[in-house]
């Protein structure tokens, strides 16, 4: 698989070598169920090339971005979220992201939603 790093977590996810709750799959995309919730609903969207985050992307990547924001509206319908969600991408050390493998966090629930933003450390 073209862009598939052995090492990487998410990316042996998507290859189906590490089980997950999947709630959609494509040719390009994958998202699954959070393991460690931070709302009622969390899930996530990844490519399936590896890509270590925001940096790594340019203007090829435009269409597998707008891929990955494109299709949030309709998992999140899927997961019951119908009256509104968050969207998070955490990218880099700042934003202390802990995965880098590109990945958009979809958080909802029936209550409103606190600011995701991670503490500073
Ligand atoms: P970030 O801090 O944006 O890099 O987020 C990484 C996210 O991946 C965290 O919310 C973790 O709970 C989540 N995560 C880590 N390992 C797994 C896994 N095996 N399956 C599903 N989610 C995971
Ligand atoms: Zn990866």
């Amino acid at each position: 698989m073209s862009g598939h790093d052995p090492d990487c977590l998410f990316c042996r996810i998507a290859a189906g070598e590490i089980p997950a709750n999947k709630v959609y799959e494509d040719d390009d995309i994958v998202a699954f169920h959070d393991i460690n919730p931070g709302a009622p609903v969390h899930f996530l969207i990844i490519p399936r090339e590896h890509v270590r985050n925001l940096y790594d992307t340019d203007d090829g990547h435009q269409a597998l971005l707008g891929k990955l924001f494109g299709i949030s509206s309709r998992l999140a319908r899927e997961q019951g979220l119908d009256d509104g969600f968050r969207i998070v991408v955490n990218n880099g050390r700042i934003a202390r992201q802990e995965v880098y493998h590109l990945h958009v966090h979809v958080l909802g629930g029936p209550e409103p939603l606190r600011a995701a933003a991670k503490p500073a450390p």
